[in-house]
């Protein structure tokens, strides 16, 4: 039997439901879907994402079958509407468009009007009555299919400012100035016949064929560019950025057309069910009167507000659909209510009206902002639409980032005035170096510098400019354009339609508010107020979010992963603390000797690196002990009882010997040395191999009096903290262990201590001895290492760049290559390499549990705030996970979705 790829939708027999995503695309089964609650849906059908692997396998091309099955759909849309294609009295138009299992906003191509040809221009002509709106819908399917079907499709690579499209524009632009005209509506029904010659015989000229006359052929140029733009470059960026993988395929739905630009009664539109930036529940949307899908979102005219609420600084002067179309707008109103109910779920909409009959040409769940996602689930949860579980999962861990991120001072922007107004695309606020294109934007991120990518309007090509920026400035566009889509679906910070701003991309500047500013110079902007400003305003932390608190409370519910913290101050302690870190993962001693207050205890502690007797260091180490005990006590007590994972020195100690002459000379006099010794002893330090060195518990092994004064130091510290009355939970933890000895060894040690400080203060200390597992051989070898600890941790920085032996510091060089060939999926020091870095923990974890069934284990490396991570990790029987302060919102939920997932 052959395999069925056609699917039909349409008033009757719709063949397909919102369940088939995978083999319609998002677009197709959920047309479908529309069809089946017997909403306005043209008639049309969908070819599958099945096809679209094949078309590829086969050197693109179509098997007889598929053009049968396509005959036979196409029969069955004539028949719902009442119209024929390719007929010369009663033509039907058709549409052909792409649609991925997951929306990708303007990766992939569409081409209207298909169908009209010099045999149905003058058959609709009649129909219609309406010359006009006829030659301007050939003129925009010369327009689109030449520069999709026959240019980009066909891999011809014009040169810049040299596409068939642009060129086209040109030739129009060229007739309204000769006539004096300013918008396309001005354009005569004549005007636009001649302009379909004109256009034809520059199609003729730049490609070197003929514009397709016949109706058959259009439409399978059409399907086929639309198969192929699945490969086309922007998509494949996209699907890179957003780990979509290239496997899925396109679909490609063929639907008849409606037309939005048949006159003053006619209009198209987007809407989203509730706010996509706030969450409100409130209907939210953008039309315009007489005109096609593409003007709304391309960005070219500001497009009306749908409602009341709808109105902005930019469109409030503009007439409502609410206002002008009042019955049309109550039954979208009730389609809307219909469609949320049914979805359950915030529902992104294209609609258009034609001659006062209202269309549905697309629904979907909207991208929303990260502040809208929360704010719509506790909403939904309220109203009773969905339950606790769902509204968890609604989410996406990712998500939650926007609401962590800074914004700008309020106080900051009072005293500063705007340049600049435009629509609140994106959430947050940033600030960055002016650049003009997605490649400077891209390189600047390289460079580690902040910019801002300033652009006309929305282009789906820059989405690796986009991504790379800290926000996007667009002088056109709506809310509901390119750019502020997927600006909010990341995240970012973006505004879009800044009309009063003037671009010069020649001279590189910008003129706004009476400035001008040029590349390079740092500009701020206000995404969640649409408000830029020149210079660098202050930012601050997102404030409190209500819906964010509750939210985070029902997250709670549902997660059973422990989550920590990676944390070294008090402050940064509490901060984790407030962001419901449920202890510390991971305390790195060796931070008290970075930064600003740190220089006392760093001379002491190079002054113990330099030593050359025990009996020198030991001096050195008594001098430096009241400094680790008073940075270990404030972060014990900012904890208030819960653990704290305190790790013993872990750096190779040749990071700390001074390079500065300066320093140097202080050092030899303090002790009583000469500079050259100084010097020399730094020399003997050096190693060429650090990372592989003299570190972790290679010290303590060495100079066990540097293990006991942390010990020490720790226990005092806890005893000091217990006799006021406070309760603490230290955790001495091992770095870099390989062998059962060292554990051994240090434990020695620690017990020692243990019991003398206990003596001498007076109180019992609880505390748990463990071991960081960052070494290949500390996991094959981790039911001996269990023996001796109480604990794991995994370092999985460390051990990433032991398995993958790709130094943590210098994979700069290389990496980009092995992501872009394919080698590996996802940089391995972000999320863990779950099948080789993965396959370690896994084996690691179960041997020590062989040898200690209660073994508390962790993570602490980079990759513990990572959703995907913190998933492994659950799958892993881990207890917490560890990661920065900021994240700790990030990882309870990952650890919620994935509790969820389990069931
Ligand atoms: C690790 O190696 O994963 C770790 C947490 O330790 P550090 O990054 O300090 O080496
Ligand atoms: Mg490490």
């Amino acid at each position: 039997m052959t395999t069925k790829y056609v699917y039909y939708f349409g008033p009757d027999g719709t063949e397909g439901d919102a369940g088939m995503k995978n083999l319609l695309g998002g677009k197709g089964a959920n047309l479908a879907e529309m069809a089946r609650l017997r909403l306005p849906v043209p008639a049309g059908f969908t070819i599958s994402t099945e096809f679209s692997n094949r078309y590829f396998a086969e050197g693109r091309k179509f098997p007889d079958s598929l053009k049968v099955e396509v005959a036979e759909a196409m029969k069955k849309v004539e028949q719902a509407m009442g119209m024929k294609y390719g007929d010369a009295d009663n033509p039907l138009l058709v549409s052909c468009r792409s649609g991925a299992r997951r929306s990708m906003p303007g990766m992939m191509e569409t081409v209207l009007n298909v169908g009209l040809c010099s045999k149905t221009i003058a058959g609709l002509v009649r129909k219609t009555g309406n010359a006009r709106f006829v030659w301007d819908a050939y003129r925009r399917l010369i327009m689109m299919y030449s520069d999709v079907v026959m240019e980009k499709a066909e891999d011809i690579e014009p040169a810049e400012g040299r596409g068939i499209r642009l060129q086209l524009d040109g030739i129009m632009n060229e007739l309204k100035k000769s006539k004096g005209l300013k918008a396309d509506t001005e354009l005569s029904a004549d005007d636009l016949a001649s302009l379909c010659e004109a256009f034809k015989r520059r199609v003729k000229e730049v490609l070197g064929r003929d514009f397709p006359d016949d109706p058959e052929e259009q439409l399978w140029g059409a399907i086929g560019a639309v198969f192929k733009s699945w490969n086309g470059k922007r998509a494949v960026a996209y699907r890179q950025i957003e780990g979509i993988p290239h496997t899925w395929g396109t679909a490609c739905n063929v639907q008849s057309m409606v037309f939005g630009n048949m006159g003053p009664t006619s209009a198209t539109g987007v809407a989203f069910s509730r706010n996509p930036a706030t969450g409100e529940n409130k209907f939210y949307g953008e039309w315009l009167p007489n005109a096609q899908g593409e003007d709304v979102v391309a960005g070219i005219r500001t497009p009306n507000p749908l409602n009341e609420e709808t109105k902005n600084e930019q469109n409030k002067h503009l007439p409502s659909l609410e206002s002008e179309m009042p019955e049309l707008y109550r039954q979208l109103y009730d389609i809307r209510t219909k469609l949320e109910n049914h979805y359950r779920d915030m529902q992104d909409i294209e609609f258009t009206i034609q001659d006062q009959k209202l269309y549905m040409l697309q629904c979907r769940n909207g991208k929303r902002t990260g502040t809208a996602a929360v704010k719509m689930a506790m909403d939904m949860l309220h109203e009773g639409l969905i339950d606790e579980k769902t509204a968890v999962l609604r989410v996406e861990p990712q998500q939650l980032d926007e609401l962590l991120h800074p914004i700008v001072d309020p106080a900051a922007e009072k005293n500063h005035k705007a340049i600049v107004a435009g629509l609140p695309a994106g959430p947050g606020g940033a600030c960055g170096k002016i650049v003009f294109t997605a490649a400077d934007a891209v390189a600047a991120a390289q460079r580690g510098e902040k910019v801002v990518l300033v652009r006309e309007e929305t282009n789906p090509e820059d989405v690796e400019g986009m991504r790379a920026a800290a926000g996007i400035l667009t002088a056109r566009g709506g809310m509901t354009s390119h750019a502020a889509l997927v600006a909010r679906g990341w995240g970012k910070c973006c505004i879009v339609g800044a009309s009063g701003m003037e671009i010069n991309l020649e001279l590189k500047t910008i003129t706004a508010g009476g400035k001008t500013l040029k590349e390079g110079d740092v500009i701020t902007l206000n995404g969640s107020k649409g408000r830029v400003y020149a210079g660098a305003l202050k930012m601050m932390d997102a404030t409190e979010n209500p819906y964010f608190k509750d939210f985070m409370k029902l997250v709670d519910k549902y997660r059973t992963l422990g989550v920590r913290t990676n944390a070294d101050t008090p402050a940064d302690a509490r901060a984790a603390r407030e962001f419901g870190a449920e202890g510390i993962g991971l305390f790195r001693t060796e931070h008290m000797f970075y930064g600003k207050g740190s220089d006392e205890a760093l001379f002491l502690l190079r002054k113990m690196i330099l030593s050359k007797s025990a009996e020198e260091r030991r001096k050195a180490l008594a001098e430096l002990f009241p400094y680790v005990k008073r940075d270990i006590q404030g972060t014990l007590e900012a904890m208030e009882g819960l653990p704290v994972t305190i790790r013993l020195l872990d750096p190779p100690l040749h990071e700390f010997v001074p390079q500065q002459k300066a320093k140097q000379e202080e050092l030899a006099s303090a002790l009583g040395i000469s500079l050259e010794d100084v010097k020399r002893r730094a020399e003997d330090l050096h190693e060429s191999n650090p990372m592989m060195g003299h570190r972790g518990v290679r010290l303590g092994i060495t100079y066990p009096e540097v293990t006991e004064m942390q010990v020490r130091a720790i226990f005092e510290a806890a005893a000091e903290l217990i006799k006021s009355g406070k309760h603490t939970q230290p955790e001495i933890m091992v770095p870099v262990a390989c062998a059962l000895g060292e554990l051994e060894q240090t434990k020695k040690i620690v017990e020692r201590l243990h019991a003398e400080v206990e003596a001498a203060q007076g109180v019992k200390i609880e505390y748990k001895y463990g071991t960081m597992i960052e070494l290949p051989r500390a996991c094959l070898l981790a039911d001996e290492l269990a023996r001796s600890a109480e604990f794991f941790s995994f370092g999985t920085n460390d051990l990433t760049q032991m398995t993958f032996g790709f130094s943590r510091d210098d994979i700069g060089s290389f990496l980009p290559d092995y992501l872009k060939n394919g080698i590996i999926n996802a940089d391995p020091f972000q999320t863990i390499d779950t099948i080789g870095v993965g396959g370690l923990i896994k084996m690691a974890v179960e041997k020590g549990r062989s040898v200690r069934p209660e073994l508390k284990i962790g993570i602490c490396g980079e990759q513990g705030g990572d959703p995907a991570s913190v998933e492994f990790c659950y799958f892993s029987s881990l207890n917490y996970v560890s990661c920065s302060p900021y994240r700790v919102p990030i990882a309870r939920l990952a650890a919620a979705h994935a509790a969820l997932k389990a069931g």
